[in-house]
């Protein structure tokens, strides 16, 4: 059977091994789910409610030690470790403060007599598959709006951060959610297939590459189960001649480098327009120039290791590709040692159609920059990629933002910043980033049953 793993990156240590769960076991833990789901669906807001305010309360009140298991299973430095876990309480709080809004009928104005609401029910217990760069968070964006509504969950995390993934289940039940509703498995890529096959899961929802997004749709089609998909990104930021050039490469910056680059939304390709861009390149060089990869266990460190040295050996294929191609190496790059999970912040310049990075997601500190000339020409080159996540334009004419907005193929649009989370904006993408919404209501509404009661 295979293992989940906690491998320190930054020492390259294993520390702790955990067996993957039989067959027999993941049956006992969907029938607890489903037995569950039964009284779990039965409980009214104020419990709900109480549950997830009293999850965000320990993430608030135990905010370093949950860090800390962050930063030592997947590198992340410990600030924003800490900045994670109050990302994450305010996601539980967020569900608990409008549970009871977002589970109110919605009455219908309707031609004939009677009346008819829309009642928003739980469907049943759910899969969740989750990536390892924001352990928590990626759960809990899931998690928190299907116990709100009322649905249960059984949760496979990344084999590379099983403590993180025990952690998530253990301050649930903590918070006083009853047995089975959330149910941490150690389980394979064939046993998740097995598991969304049940006749008793209702649907699936999978943070993570387009590979595992693919397999994972694919066995719910088959099985005509309901599946919500967040997949990877190639996040364009677009630099217009009138925006606030500083502030622009600031943000750049940061939204390049921030958790090592390895988020789905952060910023990866950068189209500045001809008249700042030798300016815009400078500054960006200076600011992400500062990014040095150091021990993530201090605070004053911004970026730690990649999450494993074969993440950062990926990454280095993308960059030495462009570079033996023709690709200007503006900045960088490249490992901190041969087999070192540390990569040097990278900027890349001159990036062809004809290099993988042109398409290809750089998960890590790595970024492109362009040089563009008319608005048309930055369009084209945006949306010029398989992925539709999210997107940023940083100009001080709102009315060009607001037609730029328009134009971009993506499920989000940032004006003069880089793409962000919070529990009361909608996160998802189109194309090949995936289909669905999750957090505020749009999260909320995914895995509900939708049900028509008419009164004739
Ligand atoms: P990954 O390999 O797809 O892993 C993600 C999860 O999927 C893990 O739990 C993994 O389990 C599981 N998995 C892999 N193959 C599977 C299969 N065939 N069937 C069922 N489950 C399977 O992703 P990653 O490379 O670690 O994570 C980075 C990717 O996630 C990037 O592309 C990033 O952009 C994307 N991402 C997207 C979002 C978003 O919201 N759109 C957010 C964060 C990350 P194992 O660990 O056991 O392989």
């Amino acid at each position: 059977m295979g293992l989940y793993t906690t491998t320190n990156p930054a020492t390259g240590e294993t520390l702790a091994t955990y067996e993957e769960i039989s067959d027999a076991e993941l049956q006992d833990l969907i029938a607890r789910s489903d037995a569950a789901y039964r009284s779990w669906r039965t409980t009214s807001p104020d419990e709900r409610r109480a549950v997830l305010s009293r999850a965000a309360e320990i993430h608030r009140e135990r905010s370093e030690e949950l860090a800390a298991l962050l930063t030592l299973e997947m590198g992340k430095p410990a600030a924003q470790a800490q900045g994670e876990v109050a990302l994450v309480a305010s996601i539980y709080q967020y569900y608990a403060d409008h549970v009871e809004e977002f589970l109110a009928d919605e009455p219908l104005e309707i031609s004939g007599p009677g009346t008819a609401v829309v009642r928003t029910e739980p469907i049943g217990p759910l899969v969740g598959v989750m990536p390892w760069n924001y352990p928590y968070y990626q759960v809990a964006r899931f998690a928190a709006p299907n116990i709100a509504l009322g649905n249960t969950v059984i949760l496979k995390h990344a084999r590379n951060c099983p403590q993180s993934a025990l952690v998530v289940e253990r301050v649930l039940t903590e918070a006083g959610l009853p047995d089975g509703v959330y149910l941490n498995a150690f389980i394979s890529s064939a046993q998740v297939a097995d598991a969304i096959a049940d006749p008793r899961v209702q649907g699936v929802s999978l943070t993570g590459s387009e590979k595992a997004g693919a397999a994972v749709a694919e066995v719910a089609g088959r099985n005509l189960k309901k599946c919500v998909l967040e997949l990877g990104g190639s996040d364009p930021v677009i630099v217009l001649d009138d925006a606030d050039i500083d502030a622009a490469a600031a943000a750049a910056a940061t939204g390049r480098l921030a958790n090592g680059g390895q988020a789905c939304t952060a910023s990866k390709r950068f189209l500045v327009q001809a008249g700042v861009y030798d300016e815009f390149v400078r500054r960006l060089v200076d600011q992400m120039a500062g990014w040095t990869p150091d021990d993530p266990t201090s605070t004053d460190t911004k970026m730690g290791p990649l999450s494993s040295a074969s993440a950062a050996g990926e990454l280095d294929e993308l960059v030495e590709d462009a570079v033996s191609q023709g690709a200007e190496l503006l900045l960088g790059g490249g490992r901190t040692g041969e087999e070192s999970a540390f990569y040097r912040p990278t900027l890349l310049g001159g990036v062809t159609s004809r290099m993988r990075a042109y398409s290809e997601e750089l998960f890590g500190p790595a970024g492109v920059v362009y040089r563009f000339d008319s608005i048309e020409d930055a369009i084209e080159l945006a949306n010029d990629s398989p992925y539709g996540l999210s997107s940023s334009v940083f100009t001080s004419d709102d009315e060009k933002a607001q037609q730029i907005a328009e134009s971009l193929e993506t499920g989000m649009v940032w004006i003069n910043s880089t793409s962000r989370s919070a529990p009361d904006l909608p996160f998802g993408g189109v194309k090949r980033s995936g289909f669905g919404r999750e957090l505020a209501r749009f999260g909320f509404n995914e895995f509900a049953n939708k049900k028509l009661v008419r009164n004739a």
